[in-house]
């Protein structure tokens, strides 16, 4: 039986509470709310538990900090420049891993795409 501590728990519920993809800070003062003392460095270190268990995903949409996925289901992300706001997109990758390995001659295990541009409310 495997253990999961207060902390990893608080930071996976606040996690999934979002609608977007916040970032670590972002679910600090989220996770400070249930646990106020608990620190920066624990968040981190949970969050990067939660990724290496494949229960979580995260990626760098604008390159400055690490925002995190509430699902490590396969899926893509339109990224508003304007906003910073940043949205699930479901589109079928088949066949650009496809075309890619065609190219290549590779194997493609998995496929991070990420959309840029102006969201339906900054457009
Ligand atoms: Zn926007
Ligand atoms: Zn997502």
């Amino acid at each position: 039986m495997r253990r999961y501590s207060k902390q990893r728990e608080a930071v996976l519920k606040a996690l999934r509470k979002s609608t977007t993809h916040p970032s670590a800070e972002e679910i600090y003062f989220e996770v400070k709310k249930e646990i106020p003392n608990i620190s920066l460095g624990t968040v981190y270190r949970n969050l990067s538990l939660l990724k290496n268990e494949d229960e979580i995903m995260g990626f760098f949409p604008f390159s400055d900090s690490e925002h995190f996925d509430k699902s490590s289901e396969p899926h893509q992300h339109f990224c508003c420049e304007k906003c910073g706001k940043i949205f699930d997109v479901n589109v079928n990758t088949d066949l650009t891993d496809k075309s890619v390995e065609e190219i290549l001659d590779c194997k493609i295990k998995s496929s991070k795409i990420l959309f840029y541009g102006l969201c339906s409310e900054c457009k």
